[in-house]
């Protein structure tokens, strides 16, 4: 395949990831209301700090009240700004020039305020964490990275593999003998097409270890809301990209995931085979369709 097809590939991909992401517009909407509640909780908070020493600046200095409205004004509109920012981002799906900052942003400071905000409006925190989720999925997108195969690593939860299975997979996920009883065997299979690195932790720990060792410059993350939204904090300033698991039997046993959306995260970050000096890239692999 030319560089033409497989750059027609990834865009391909990209778009996809793009028009899947209309598909999360209820937690993208949670997210957008949460972010104006705090906001506004934000400028009231301002405004109260400004009047209730208004009243007793004026007697320190008459110039006093004018400095600080001018300071806590300069505040609010840094709210506003930032905030209207990152709405934009989200509605356009747009890179702009501080994305990675904005991603920052959401990661250290914004979450655990939504998470507060929504709490005090009767929203879960898991709903919060998939909105979240959805969010920095978007900023990652829209920052169109593209990483050679190698440096890409795909991090899954134990409880993907069959309860019944005997093989050690957390040390080496080539140890799987792809009896078909779980998807291990398919994800194994899409880490040999695509060449990239994969791994399975049993937690928080392992996984930061198997990052350190990995040195990813990206990562495709299946879990569940909790263990993602900790990893995408985690590991920032690496981009990740979080794919919820499936849970039809409940929490952390025999679960499952969309072997499609995997498959899409990994084309639409692969820099095909540019510098990929370990054997083929993804040449001629479309992305599926689920
Ligand atoms: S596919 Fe691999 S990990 Fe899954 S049950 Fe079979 S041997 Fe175990």
């Amino acid at each position: 395949m030319t560089d033409h097809g497989v750059s027609r590939d990834l865009s391909k991909a990209v778009k996809e990831l793009k028009e899947r992401d209309l598909n999360h517009r209820p937690e993208k909407m949670i997210f957008i209301l949460l972010l104006f509640l705090t906001c506004l909780g934000l400028v009231i908070a301002a405004i109260t700090l400004w009047l209730v020493p208004f009243v007793g600046f004026s007697n320190i200095h008459p110039h006093l009240p004018v400095i600080m409205a001018v300071v806590f004004a300069m505040v609010v509109l840094f709210l506003i700004g930032g905030g209207l920012t990152l709405v934009f981002t989200i509605i356009r799906g747009k890179n702009l020039f501080f994305n990675r900052r904005i991603r920052g942003v959401v990661i250290r400071f914004l979450f655990p305020l939504l998470v507060l905000v929504g709490k005090c409006v009767g929203i879960s925190k898991e709903r919060v964490q998939r909105s979240f989720i959805a969010i920095n999925n978007q900023l990652v997108v829209a920052e169109a990275r593209l990483v050679q195969p190698r440096k890409l690593l795909i991090l899954l939860p134990q409880c993907l593999q069959n309860h019944d299975c005997d093989v050690r997979i957390t040390g080496s996920v080539e140890n799987c003998k792809a009896c078909g009883r779980c998807k291990i065997k398919n994800l194994v299979e899409l880490s040999h097409r695509y060449h990239v690195s994969i791994a399975v932790a049993t937690g928080g720990t392992l996984a930061r270890k198997i990052v350190v060792d990995k040195r990813p410059q990206m990562i495709i993350g299946v879990a569940c809301e909790r263990d993602l939204t900790s990893g995408i904090q985690d590991t920032y300033p690496l981009p990740v990209y979080g794919i919820l698991n499936k849970r039809p039997h409940g929490p952390c046993f025999d679960t499952d995931v969309d072997l499609g959306a995997v498959e899409r995260g990994m084309a639409a970050f692969l820099n095909g085979d540019k510098g990929n000096s370990e054997g083929p890239g993804p040449e001629g692999v479309k992305p599926a369709v689920s």
